[in-house]
């Protein structure tokens, strides 16, 4: 039983010598030009020893080459982990940028990104009638049923008119109660149809503040039309004009310049 023991592990040595023999033959074989070999075992005396002495520059660059290998592959999976950290971050960054860019209670544009779209489109030369929506008599539901009160009835107005125009029209929540529509392609009677739409909607929404007690939400809306010579205050300006006019003319209504600009 010890014997066979000692059998095993005397040969299991000698075939790990054998293999290492094999390895550092092998490479001075392949490494070291037959030539040279042949000189040195005939010229000194060293016979197959010079083999050993020859393979140790093959097995230090082997293993210098391999240690090179392993440290590459090391930085290259560091590069791969950091590429993937900056797409995270690029990713985080874009999310933040986009949240920035919206009115948190409503979803929509926020002021100043509506401001630029919209501006960016007039640029273009994208015509279009520009709305300014303001609800009515705001105040009375904070003072009567609170704040938050009122601020449900904001997100319903809002969906109310998001609901009312087309995908592609930019929305946005200029103001506390306040927020504007440009109607993309749409002028004249195409954008009147719409903004009747979105009145017709927002007194449509049943808005219970209290159990059993209705609120009727209404909105005044004013609109104008791109022009090619008009700044964007200019544009706004006219808007708000005939937001005043529907306020004065008794809210609920809607006051849109029609008029399509003459080409010069
Ligand atoms: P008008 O018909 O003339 O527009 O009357 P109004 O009461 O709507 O207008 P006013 O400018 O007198 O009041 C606007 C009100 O809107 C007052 C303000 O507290 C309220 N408001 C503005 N922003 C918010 C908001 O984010 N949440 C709530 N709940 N109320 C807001
Ligand atoms: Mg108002
Ligand atoms: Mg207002």
């Amino acid at each position: 039983m010890y014997n066979s023991a000692v059998n095993v592990v005397g040969r299991g040595g000698r075939v790990v010598k054998k293999l290492f023999w094999t390895i550092v033959y092998t490479l001075s074989f392949l490494l070291i030009p037959s030539y040279f070999r042949f000189s040195i075992q005939t010229r000194t005396e060293l016979g197959e020893f010079a083999n050993i002495i020859m393979a140790v520059p093959a097995i230090v660059a082997f293993t210098v080459s391999y240690a090179v290998a392993l440290r590459n592959r090391e930085l290259e999976e560091t590069l791969a982990a950091l590429d993937s950290a900056n797409r995270q971050l690029e990713r985080a960054y874009e999310m933040l940028r986009e949240k920035s860019e919206l009115d948190a209670m409503t979803g929509m544009f926020n002021r100043e990104k509506f401001i630029a779209t919209l501006d960016k489109m007039r640029r273009k030369s994208d015509v279009g009638t520009l709305l300014i929506i303001d609800a009515d008599n705001f105040k009375s539901i904070n003072d009567n049923y609170g704040h938050l009160t009122g601020d449900e009835a904001l997100v319903l107005i809002a969906d109310a008119i998001r609901k009312s125009v087309r995908e592609f029209d930019v929305l946005g929540r200029i103001g506390g109660e306040e927020f504007a529509a440009f109607l993309v392609g749409a002028c004249g009677v195409d954008a009147t149809v719409v903004a009747e739409r979105i009145r017709k909607t927002v007194e449509a929404i049943v808005f219970e503040p209290r159990k059993g007690t209705r609120h009727k939400l209404t909105i005044s809306i004013g609109g104008a039309v791109t022009t090619d010579s008009q700044t964007l205050p200019e544009l706004m300006g006219a808007a708000d004009t005939r937001l005043y006019s529907a306020k004065n003319g008794g809210r609920n209504r809607i006051s849109i310049d029609t008029r399509i600009p003459m080409a010069a």
